[in-house]
């Protein structure tokens, strides 16, 4: 695939420049991008959240220690040093953002969504998180609180969501299958 942006440009112009000083090795890079395009996404989160559902052992784990509860499923390192699992309820909903940048569990979610790293995601949704919801098609009980977390480079926020309505009886695998990135987020209900 070929990408003109600059971004894409610079980026290619640095592994360059590091492989040619002997500093990287493109093997290297390779592997970091099947890593992130391959193995590390948000069907890793889902993972999580549908065990939590089915196990409630593990639900009380999770919300105690998130890097320890993920570790049990093979899920470490990548930004998940310090994760904490905030659960949706009747009462509370919680949404993550990063004020200052992009912090983000890339060991549960993958890469951030571009609008996850938008100034006026990262703003706005401090001020009027009723109405960022809103735009993202949920739509709250007036009554109902919500919580905003803020991500950063020492502790990482993941949503443990709601079980969709009509999840009853499903197997685990197929729980995780409803489960989206959005809703780890804390910007869609399922
Ligand atoms: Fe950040």
């Amino acid at each position: 695939m070929t990408e003109t942006t600059p971004q894409a440009l610079r980026a290619e112009a640095l592994e360059s420049l590091l492989v040619e000083k002997g500093l990287l090795d493109p093997a290297t890079v390779d592997q970091v991008i099947v890593q992130y395009n391959e193995r590390v996404g948000p069907m890793n989160g889902a993972r999580v959240v549908a065990k939590a559902w089915t196990n409630p052992e593990f639900r009380k784990r999770l919300l105690a220690d998130g890097t320890s509860a993920i570790a049990e499923l093979g899920l470490e390192g990548a930004q998940t040093d310090k994760l904490v699992v905030v659960e949706n309820t009747s009462d509370v909903h919680n949404l993550v953002v990063c004020t200052l940048c992009s912090c983000y569990p890339w060991a549960v979610l993958g890469l951030p969504p571009k609008w996850y790293k938008d100034p006026a995601y990262r703003s706005r949704v401090v001020r009027e998180p009723r109405k960022v919801l809103e735009e993202f098609g949920v739509a709250l009980a007036g009554d109902k609180a919500i919580r905003v977390w803020d991500s950063s480079a020492e502790v990482r926020y993941m949503v443990l969501p709601e079980p969709p309505a009509d999840g009853r009886g499903l197997s685990e695998a197929a729980l995780a299958e409803r489960v989206t990135r959005d809703s780890m987020i804390g910007v869609e209900i399922l």
